[in-house]
């Protein structure tokens, strides 16, 4: 059985941006109530006495947008010092990564995931559905400085749109060449806006691969990541190029994760929105904090049973309740 060693934490389920096929502009959405987003000493309870103890020592905080929580640094910090945690990334849209990157930095952050899906700003806020004001130099300034202040791996990730971004494929895959900055292609999936997704659906990444191996040539890359990702190389770039095909592929046998929302709950399965389990209420209710651990444990291990049923059952049918902002993406 694999390995469930990993936990993606949502600090928030609130965004700056309003990306097409994340929180839909013209889509109301209903934010959790402030009082039950976890807080900074609940979340670091959790992993000391729930999630570590269950072998997890790979976090990922993401959200919604992250850094607009104001003691982001603070619990980078905390969850950096923690002796067994291997793997700490953040996955931001870094419109407010410029001022924070050496914060983040030097609270002992290295990893960092930065989405960027189009390097026209034109179509920048037409997807993120900002227009007006210049997002993308903003957004590029946050990516400069990541990379001033060192960040490696820094990744960047691009959610492909027929019709709306894929003809920058090669313009954002050869952000790769010089720079060592890795591009992560994502399969647009119907979380979030099923009518755009329905009108536009996706690529199969071997697809994009196709073009950029006319393009350049295309090598598998030696370095795998531990996530769903495959992973290749422009031969020569300093960077890698990967493909995360959650539509087009069934990773879900080497799946190694779960996913905390910012409300406390634990979500076994992005693409299965059963069996999900609320941390918040016992832990707030002073429940025994083994108890709440035995159940964990207990629904990791029917996490397989979880995965495969969303595909078997055809639960994923492409409506679903929470969007990625609100799992945690
Ligand atoms: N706000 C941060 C950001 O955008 O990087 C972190 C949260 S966001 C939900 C995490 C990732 O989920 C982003 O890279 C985003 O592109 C991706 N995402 C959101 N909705 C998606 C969808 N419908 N299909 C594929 N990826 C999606
Ligand atoms: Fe916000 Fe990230 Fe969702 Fe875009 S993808 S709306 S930046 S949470």
């Amino acid at each position: 059985m694999n390995v469930v060693d990993y936990l993606r934490i949502s600090l928030i389920d609130r965004c700056n941006f309003r990306c097409q096929y994340c929180m839909p502009a013209d889509t109301p959405l209903d934010y959790v109530p402030s009082a039950t987003v976890l807080t900074n000493a609940e979340i670091l309870t959790l992993l000391q006495e729930v999630f570590i103890p269950l072998g997890f020592r790979k976090f990922r905080l993401t959200g919604g947008e992250p850094l607009l929580r104001p003691d982001v640094v603070e619990l980078v910090g905390a969850i950096a010092a923690l002796p067994q945690t291997q793997d700490l990334a953040l996955t931001t849209n870094a419109f407010l990564l410029a001022p924070l990157a050496a914060d983040l930095y030097a609270a002992g952050l290295r990893r960092i995931n930065i989405s960027l899906d189009s390097l026209e700003p034109e179509i920048f806020h037409q997807i993120i559905g900002h227009r007006g004001r210049d997002r993308w130099q903003q957004v590029w300034d946050g990516i400069l400085a990541a990379h001033r202040v060192g960040f490696d791996p820094l990744k960047l990730n691009v959610v492909v749109i027929p019709g709306v971004n894929d003809h920058e494929i090669e313009d954002l895959a050869a952000l790769t060449l010089d720079r060592g900055w890795h591009v992560r292609f994502i399969e647009f999936m119907p979380i979030g806006n099923a009518e755009l997704f329905g009108e536009r659906a996706w690529i199969a990444s071997a697809e994009l691969r196709q073009r950029i191996r006319d393009r350049w040539g295309l090598v598998e890359s030696t370095v795998r990541g531990n996530g769903p990702a495959d992973v290749f190389q422009i031969p020569g770039a300093r960077g890698t190029l990967g493909f995360i095909s959650q539509m087009s592929e069934c990773f879900c046998d080497r799946c190694n994760r779960v996913r905390l929302s910012a409300d406390g709950w634990l979500r076994p399965c992005l693409l299965n929105e059963t069996e999900q389990l609320d941390l918040r209420t016992p832990l707030r209710s002073g429940e025994s904090i083994g108890v709440l651990r035995e159940q964990v444990r207990s629904l990791l291990l029917r996490k397989p049973e979880i995965n495969f049923k969303a595909r078997e059952s055809g639960t994923n049918d492409g409506v679903y309740a929470r969007t990625m902002s609100q799992i945690g993406g």
